[in-house]
């Protein structure tokens, strides 16, 4: 290779990721172009020519200007620098007012000559994250009713029972079960009853608005409403008012023996959360009404 060195930037020059290579002391010995050309872009106070420039100076200027993330890649180079750590990886949110971005840092250490260099590699990962964040979100929520699925309703549940315990505050949960669906799917087909399903999440929404309340999808034509710091009379009052707006939507059940239109049986149970005591009697408690409604015909709410 006639000049290895002239090769070898024009590699590095060709690379997406923002590259720049530091000595002990901090100061720039190389960037490659995507560096430069993302400061630039990014209204970094330098100038095109990084070389020179002592990158742990500029963290400490971001640090004291209130960046947290500066603090961080200052402390993270740092330790790599003295040996405290092989190595630093770094994944942080750099959002704007109209995009979401995030990068991540990765800094090795080299030798050459018994002098020691660090290679800070920086990259946008914003498609990983957003595909993350769209991953976690689906699986918190229930596919077909697009409202918490049970697994995300049990970690609120168990969250706000012990916020309720430390505010010694009642905690309410309905169970709802939907009357004779199984006659509504085997009258208008399976497609139509996911229809309902969907319909009643849609109503259940409107039911857990505040921070201490959730609805979900508790299991097939099951649902479940938390309602923190709220007594048993309250939760009765919004279980009346969710059988009055189910029966509104006039869902068409014709062959049910309970009304022509889809009804539903709620159980409500409260509790004031105490020591020894768990999230799961409250719920058993809610399931033991549930039983109560259907026992004595559907289409009512028992607590
Ligand atoms: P009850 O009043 O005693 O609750 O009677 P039921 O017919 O509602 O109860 P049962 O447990 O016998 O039947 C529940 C039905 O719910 C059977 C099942 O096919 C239906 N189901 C469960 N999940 C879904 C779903 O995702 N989509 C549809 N369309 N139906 C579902
Ligand atoms: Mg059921
Ligand atoms: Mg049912």
């Amino acid at each position: 290779m006639e000049n290895s060195y002239q090769f070898l930037s024009l590699i590095l020059d060709s690379i997406a990721d923002h590259i720049a290579v530091i000595d002990e002391k901090g100061s720039i010995q190389y960037a490659n172009k995507s560096w430069s050309s993302f400061a630039k872009n990014n209204a970094c106070v330098v100038g095109d020519d990084w070389i020179g420039i002592n990158y742990l100076e500029e963290c400490e200027k971001a640090a004291a200007m209130g960046d947290a993330f500066g603090v961080q890649v200052l402390n993270g180079i740092r330790s790599v620098i003295e040996k405290s750590s092989p190595n630093f990886y770094f994944e942080y949110p750099c959002h704007s007012p109209d995009e979401k971005r995030w990068f991540m840092m990765r800094v090795t250490p080299f030798e050459l000559s018994g002098k020691k260099y660090f290679v800070i590699a920086h990259q946008n990962i914003t498609e990983r994250k957003l595909t993350e964040e769209k991953m976690k979100e689906l699986a918190r929520m229930d596919g077909l009713t697009n409202i918490p699925n049970r697994r995300t309703f049990d970690g609120f549940l168990h969250e706000e029972w012990r916020r309720c315990a430390r505010l010694k505050k009642p905690i309410s949960m309905a169970l709802i079960d939907l009357d004779h669906f199984k006659t509504l799917n085997d009258n208008y087909g399976h497609q139509y009853g996911d229809e309902c399903l969907i319909q009643i999440g849609e109503l259940l929404r409107e039911f857990a608005n505040r921070p201490g309340e959730i609805c979900a999808r508790y299991g097939g034509e099951e649902f479940a409403l938390t309602w923190g710091d709220t007594t048993l009379e309250q939760a009765r009052r919004l279980s009346e008012k969710l059988l009055k707006r189910v029966a509104e939507l006039q869902i068409r059940n014709e062959y049910s023996p309970v009304s022509n239109y889809l009804s539903v049986s709620i159980g409500v149970a409260e509790m004031v959360p105490e020591k020894g005591s768990e999230e799961s009697q409250l719920i058993a408690e809610a399931d033991r009404m549930l039983y109560r409604a259907k026992e004595n015909g559907r289409n009512r709410v028992e607590s």
